[in-house]
């Protein structure tokens, strides 16, 4: 007696081939067809808008302040990215605080405070080179004001650089 299905395991039925997508992943129509195993997961990370106002573009950089205490001095930074409108009016800020608190002793007056100064307007550099941007609904960016001269504690500076100029004068005199 053969079975009802004798005949078919015999014969009948066509080699099992598997379907494309499965011998071939990046074959179109396959589930995985446009993402390369070695891709998936790693789509690239959206450039970092302005620390205060997420506005993009933002350019990386640090601004800092520093103030003189006579025998030590406190240098303080605001971590970036910020967009042109921050970063400007952070260096302007900041900048301006450093030129009338920075000088108030010998490190910081010899050391910090030009650093300080020199790093800010590094940062200033690369905020004037952005585009003007917009940021997103509900946030504002910093008005940028002033520049740095047109406020007066920048003029506070003056006051330990003439005094130190007279000092080198002393000193080269003898
Ligand atoms: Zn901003």
């Amino acid at each position: 007696m053969s079975s009802p299905l004798g005949d078919s395991l015999d014969d009948g039925l066509p080699p099992y081939e598997a379907p494309a997508w499965y011998t071939d992943p990046l074959t179109a129509g396959g589930p995985d067809s446009n993402v390369p195993w070695h891709t998936a997961g790693a789509a690239p990370a959206p450039e970092p808008g302005c620390h205060v106002c997420q506005a993009r573009p933002a350019a990386p950089a640090d601004i800092r302040s520093h103030t003189g205490m006579i025998f030590w001095g406190q240098t303080r930074t605001v971590p970036g990215p910020f967009c042109r409108q921050c970063g400007i009016a952070l260096v302007r800020t900041m900048t301006t605080r450093t030129l009338w608190q920075g000088w108030w002793g010998l490190l910081s007056l010899l050391v910090h405070t030009p650093l300080t100064l020199a790093r800010n307007a590094h940062a200033y550099r690369k905020f004037r080179q952005l585009p003007v941007s917009t940021p997103p609904a509900g946030r504002d960016s910093i008005v940028p004001g002033k520049p740095v001269l047109r406020r007066p504690q920048a003029y506070v500076a003056l006051v330990p650089l003439v005094w130190a100029a007279l000092l080198i004068t002393q000193i080269a005199r003898g």
